[in-house]
């Protein structure tokens, strides 16, 4: 374990702080060792930023993962140029967690801190600012007091600030470190983004200066201090009738807004003057970004069954550090949640709750906010840098005790969490697929809670198959949660067979006759319809009805998808786009026809069919701001939206009583995916789609439209049976030696040159091939897709033996067999792209 996670300790002896390990963010495999400067040996420790030089003309930000005594072997260490902060942004945990996750995913420690740091505390960690070669700090013709004084009054032009500002911004400590390696050009950059990333947003006050302020006595000895200029007085005493700050204080220490001065009738200037003798002073509030409110401290009551599975957690967690909460859609986990919450909260521990990238901003969000109100802190993506930073210092200070987020607040400073629940545990948006580290949040998070000794708690629907299994082996504890909260029933399955329709012209504009009866049933009933289509533009390629010809990418091995609104072709891997064309540019026929669905083209086809609607899109293209997907939302809510259509974001945790209807036009898409997951994934976005129908009174009704209607998925999810359907399809992946059975880890070489990617590819496979462990290896092959963003790809798998220590050694060896690829001129331009558990 010592290796694994690295030695985190630090010597308390400032003596023997000579030198720190820093994490940076370079593509090589390990920390760089530079001196401490003596006079800040006491000021610094792990998890603190600070600036070094890198190479002859980089400065990098990095952080310290380790403090020692031993000077390096193979190179005369640097000194550290300058410390950033004044407390430690990330914890020895973290660091631990760190190295866990850059050996277990196979990258590099540099890469995790990178994906960790919200952008807003990595500083100049990318602009690569080029120190001044011919600058030299010992023959400069300036004292160093004297470059400091420059350096501040060249950012006081620049930025407009005043030299005050300045110093207060960069902190004078920074400007140091800038100064001693830096000319003032490249300060500038630096600094520029320290402003933007760093500033509070603070808001310009007055107010009395402390002892006027409460003290009665006091105020009338100012009075005779300035009695000589009525004119001070008079505007004093305006201020205090109008603001009677000595008889509630509090409305002095926050101070008055410069508006409200103005609303009173008094004028700035006069309030100079005061401010110029000393009686007021202007003031800095600094706002948090996030509203304050309080919780609504409601008790919540559990149904029977809900309480029943809140002791049989609590009972898990006596004997498993995980447990599966497995609750049929609608069952009312998230009060489960709340009260596991709550206690957690009591006890004195941090909770961690993640959801899936899309659910956030949805009503789960809401209903969280309103019990806990301001003690929970919400960590998204679509946050600004700002706002992260908030959260971020927000647990350091214990302000947020408790975190909802997506999967990159695993990464957040906790010390002390005692909870971690992650919700819709099977959603593959917890995987990251790019860039390094390609982590699982639920495994990573299960890691997390570990190295705090937490309880973990995952939930879901339709558990992913690999932690159904690792319930059914009792390695997790195991809840069931079998019935829909209140008097809910599980909606009812119709399968519409399209080729019968077809044959019996009763498909119009892709709707089949039973689809759209239930549809204008519900329209009829003042019911909502929510209508699943996983497919977004209008359709998924054009075609030439004479020659067959079928746009392209220029750089990916895909065809473009027609978006009709734009009146574009667009790849959705590289964002190319293009006109429609006219007529076929391969044999000039005019009749270019678009073929299959997207949710485009059904929102239109929805307008037409049933005209008196109102109908809505919701994809990644209407959601793009940050706050479009929750205002979609509320329109939906509010029912202003009858038919509802759009894509996977549809299916996660919508809760809306009045939908009764859930079309799925065409589950085919769903069903026949070349991966060993499909049948596993089919089930369950079936399943979870179903689910927002008839979650209260009224009964749902899912039509799914199909050519295939006797797939067994669909037998399997129309019964409910999760239990068959995950047997047999562990049978299948015994047999041909898929998760849970092996690891596997899939391993693509890309090249802009298909010839060279080939032969990195085979050069490569073959040294993995002959590493001594029980493995099975596939491969080299093209990737699914050959070509993305003109790099050609190939691709191994390998499927290693679970047993043992066979995921150690080829780890281990892998990392040595590619920094000799790197060596090797001939392969040194591909990249090799590691993803272990891909999905
Ligand atoms: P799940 O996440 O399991 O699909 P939800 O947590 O969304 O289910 O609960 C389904 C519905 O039942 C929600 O509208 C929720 O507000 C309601 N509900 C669940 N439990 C309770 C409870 N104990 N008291 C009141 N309403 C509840
Ligand atoms: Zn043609
Ligand atoms: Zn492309």
């Amino acid at each position: 374990m010592e290796s694994l996670f690295g030695d985190t300790y630090e010597p308390q002896d400032e003596k023997s702080r000579l030198f720190a390990d820093v994490i940076l963010p370079v593509p090589i495999p390990k920390m760089f060792t530079y001196k401490i400067p003596r006079n800040l040996a006491e000021e610094v420790g792990i998890g603190y930023r600070v600036m070094v030089q890198f190479g002859q003309k980089k400065v990098l930000t990095g952080i310290i993962g380790k403090v020692h005594q031993k000077p390096p072997k193979e190179y005369e260490a640097k000194t550290i140029l300058d410390v950033l902060d004044t407390y430690a942004m990330v914890n020895p945990l973290q660091i631990k967690f760190w190295a866990w996750m850059a050996e277990y995913y196979c990258c590099h420690i540099g890469e995790v801190m990178n994906a960790a740091l919200p952008a807003g505390l990595k500083l100049s960690s990318e602009s690569k600012v080029q120190l001044n070669p011919t600058y030299d700090a010992d023959t400069s013709p300036y004292p160093l007091d004297e470059r400091e004084e420059v350096i501040l009054q060249a950012l006081a032009t620049k930025a407009e600030l005043t030299y005050e500002d300045c110093q207060e911004l960069v902190g004078v400590k920074t400007i140091h470190g800038i100064l001693k390696s830096l000319v003032i050009k490249e300060a500038i950059i630096i600094f520029e983004q320290v402003k933007d990333k760093y500033t509070p947003k603070v808001e310009n006050r007055i107010r009395l200066c402390h002892p006027y302020a409460s003290d009665k006595q006091a105020l009338e000895r100012l009075f005779q201090e300035i009695a000589a200029k009525p004119k001070q007085e008079e505007v004093l005493l305006k201020y205090l009738q109008e603001i009677p700050v000595y008889q509630n204080p509090a409305l002095n220490s926050k101070g008055v807004e410069k508006k409200v001065i103005a609303d009173a009738g008094l004028s700035m200037s006069s309030l100079k003057t005061l401010i110029k003798n000393g009686v007021m002073e202007e003031y800095k509030l600094i706002i948090s970004r996030f509203e304050d409110k309080e919780g609504s401290g409601e008790e919540i009551k559990l149904s029977e069954e809900q309480q029943r599975a809140l002791n049989e957690i609590k009972q898990g967690f006596q004997d498993h550090q995980v447990n599966l909460l497995h609750g049929i859609t609608g069952s009312g986990k998230t009060e489960i949640y709340i009260k596991l919450i709550e206690e957690a909260l009591a006890s004195g521990s941090q909770v961690l709750l993640l959801l899936p990238e899309i659910a956030l901003t949805t009503q789960m969000v809401g209903r969280l906010q309103e019990v806990f109100g301001s003690r929970m802190g919400v960590y998204h993506s679509k946050y600004s840098d700002n706002e992260r930073v908030e959260v971020w210092n927000g647990v350091i200070s214990g302000k947020f005790a408790f975190v909802v987020g997506v999967r990159s607040s695993i990464f957040l400073p906790f010390d002390s969490l005692g909870l971690v629940i992650v919700d819709e545990e099977h959603e593959s948006s917890y995987k990251q697929y790019d860039p390094a580290p390609r982590f699982h949040a639920r495994d990573a998070a299960i890691m997390l809670s570990w190295l705090h000794q937490a309880k973990t708690l995952l939930g879901s629907a339709t558990p992913s198959f690999e932690s159904f299994f690792n319930a059914r082996t009792k390695k997790y504890g195991y809840i069931q949660l079998n019935q829909r909260y209140g008097d809910a029933k599980l909606p009812e399955y119709i399968l519409s067979d399209i080729l019968v329709d077809k044959k019996k012209n009763l498909l119009k504009l892709d709707f089949t006759r039973v689809m759209r009866e239930k549809i204008q049933e519900a329209l009829n009933k003042q019911e909502q319809v929510l209508i699943f289509q996983n497919r977004r533009g209008y359709a998924p390629y054009i075609s030439c009805e004479d020659c067959g010809w079928i746009p392209e990418c220029e750089h990916c091995d895909v065809s473009l998808t027609y978006h009709q609104f734009s009146e574009e072709m667009r790849c959705h891997y590289c964002g190319f786009k293009e006109n429609v064309p006219k007529v076929c540019p391969a044999c000039g026929s005019g009749k270019l026809a678009a073929v299959g669905l997207g949710t485009e083209r059904i929102e239109e086809s929805l307008a037409l069919l049933f005209p008196e609607a109102r109908v809505a899109r919701m994809d990644l293209d209407t959601t793009r701001s940050k706050y479009g997907y929750q205002r979609l939302l509320e329109d939906f809510g509010a029912g202003n939206v009858d038919i509802l259509v759009g894509t996977q974001m549809i299916t996660k945790g919508l809760d809306f009583d009045r939908v009764t209807v859930v079309g799925i036009l065409d589950a085919d898409r769903i069903l026949y995916f070349p991966d060993f997951r499909a049948g596993e994934r089919a089930f369950q976005q079936i399943t979870q789609v179903a689910g927002r129908a008839g979650r209260r009174e009224r009964k749902g009704t899912v039509v799914i439209q199909t050519r295939k209607p006797d797939h067994y998925v669909f037998d399997a999810v129309m019964k409910g049976d999760y239990k068959n359907f995950y047997v047999n399809d562990m049978t299948e992946r015994q047999k041909f030696f898929y998760p849970p059975f092996v690891k596997l880890i899939k391993i693509s070489s890309r090249h802009k040159d298909y010839k060279t990617a080939e032969k990195a590819a085979r050069h490569l496979h073959n040294l993995l091939s002959d590493i001594q462990v029980r493995k099975i290896m596939l491969g080299p092959e093209k990737g699914l897709i050959g070509k993305i963003k003109n790099q050609y790809i190939f691709e191994s798998l390998v499927k290693l033996d679970k047993s043992g220590n066979a995921q150690a050694v080829f780890k281990q060896e892998l990392q040595r067999i590619l920094e000799e690829m790197y060596a090797n001129k001939e392969y040194r331009s591909v990249r090799v792209v590691v993803d272990v558990d891909p999905y």
